[in-house]
């Protein structure tokens, strides 16, 4: 369940390059590309849903791998202060039709971009 033409798809892959942080069975973690905030990761599901509700809708496991693979990381790199946001839709902002949770902190514990 991955789609050709899905950049986050082709990171999950390891076709693409990206800046990887951690992974766990079904969930994967790289640096955003352009970071906004001091600490900012991209945790996804390794399968393609369009977007979290998609995701949490139809494989609770990996929507649990992904939350803990997000918590793990938020405790080790971000002092466990921080945010773990999903825009979903245009209208809120998303761009990449792959769920993603944004993982950011302002008060990062050694980590850099
Ligand atoms: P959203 O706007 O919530 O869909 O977030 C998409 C995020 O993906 C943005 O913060 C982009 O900077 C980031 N992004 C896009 N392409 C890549 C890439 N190839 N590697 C890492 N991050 C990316
Ligand atoms: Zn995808």
């Amino acid at each position: 369940m991955t789609q050709d033409n899905c950049i986050f798809c082709k990171i999950a892959r390891k076709e693409i390059p990206a800046k990887f942080v951690g992974e766990n069975d079904l969930a994967i973690a790289f640096w955003d590309v352009s970071p906004r905030q001091p600490l900012h990761i991209l945790v996804i599901p390794k399968l393609h849903y369009a977007n979290v509700a998609e995701l949490t809708l139809n494989d609770e496991a990996s929507l649990v791998a992904l939350m803990k693979l997000g918590s793990e990381l938020a405790i080790e790199l971000a002092d466990e202060s921080f945010r773990l946001s999903f825009n979903t839709g245009e209208a809120a902002g998303q761009t990449v039709f792959h769920a993603h949770g944004h993982l950011t902190s302002l008060t990062p514990s050694g980590a850099s971009a």
